[in-house]
């Protein structure tokens, strides 16, 4: 199953320490590889947060099999820092499965720009996890009127258009952005996050079981941290991913109705496997 909200549907697959991999089709991109699902291999180009096998190690298989399929060769853009053993990886497979297929391993730094398609670029964005690691936001250029003309009344500004005078900026607008495996200093210190349209946030932990000191140990989000940063969040939708896997559909959406107040509850969406949770 699909979520869409304005120009953005994504499909995917998301449980903590199990596997994570979105699919933006519209963007014929994704975030992470999982463990390499058939739909991906469709896809020219994937953003990876980070190396832990719950998200990349589909890469090698993504690349198997656009060389199978005859596809062009696959884009994989990585957290700089990882670009080298990855390739060594890639070798190796190769190697082993006796094949020649192309693939490029890109290496991203934060705050790097990454073209997607007409009017809509990528950045990747430092995270805070264990071990190197990017999130990314999506972001729209769109015009907008300069302030000296944005209480002109639409009559005046069309005369102004005809005069071609130039009444408008162009503004980059946060569209989607995804976390990757971090802690909250991702929401804290990128202000861009908590503007974005859509964000993807992990919340592995959920409940008193796993304190908010475990969860940051381990460079993970514990709802609690988001929910304390709800009234400044501009998010329409906040999407949870990457639940760790002890917590069971009914036991995870009693909890959420529970804690999250019910006049935010509709902004949230909750990726259970491979569909949306609408609380
Ligand atoms: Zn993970
Ligand atoms: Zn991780």
């Amino acid at each position: 199953m699909d979520f869409v909200h304005k120009e953005i549907k994504i499909t995917g697959y998301s449980v903590g320490g199990i596997e994570t991999s979105f699919i933006l089709p519209h963007f014929k991109m994704a975030f992470d590889f999982g463990r390499g699902s058939e739909e991906l291999i469709d896809i020219p180009r994937v953003f990876l947060s980070h190396g832990h096998l719950d998200h990349s190690s589909g890469i090698a298989y993504y690349f198997s099999q656009r060389a199978l399929k005859n596809l062009p060769p696959g884009e994989a853009y990585v957290p700089a820092k990882i670009a080298k053993p990855l390739k060594k990886i890639n070798d190796l497979w190769k190697k082993i499965e006796g094949f020649s297929g192309a693939g490029s391993i890109i290496p991203l730094s934060p705050n790097e720009i990454v073209p997607i398609q007409e009017n809509y670029f990528l950045r990747a964005v430092e995270s805070y996890h264990r071990i190197p690691s990017l999130g990314y936001i999506i972001y729209k250029k769109s015009q907008k009127l300069k302030e000296q003309y944005q209480n002109l009344a639409g009559h005046q500004i069309k005369k102004l258009k005809e005069k071609n005078e130039p009444i408008f900026t162009i503004v980059d607008i946060p569209i989607l952005a995804f976390s990757g495996d971090t802690s909250i200093e991702f929401l804290d210190k990128n202000p861009d996050v908590a503007r974005a349209k859509v964000l993807i946030f992990e919340a592995t932990y959920i409940d008193e079981k796993r304190t908010v000191e475990r969860a940051r140990q381990w460079g993970h989000t514990h709802l609690e941290e988001i929910l304390e940063r709800l009234p400044a969040m501009e998010n329409e939708k906040i999407i949870l991913t990457h639940l760790s896997k002890r917590y069971q559909e009914k036991y995870f959406v009693k909890v959420l109705q529970h804690r999250i107040p019910p006049a935010e509850q509709s902004r949230f969406v909750i990726w259970n496997k491979d569909r949306p949770y609408f609380l």
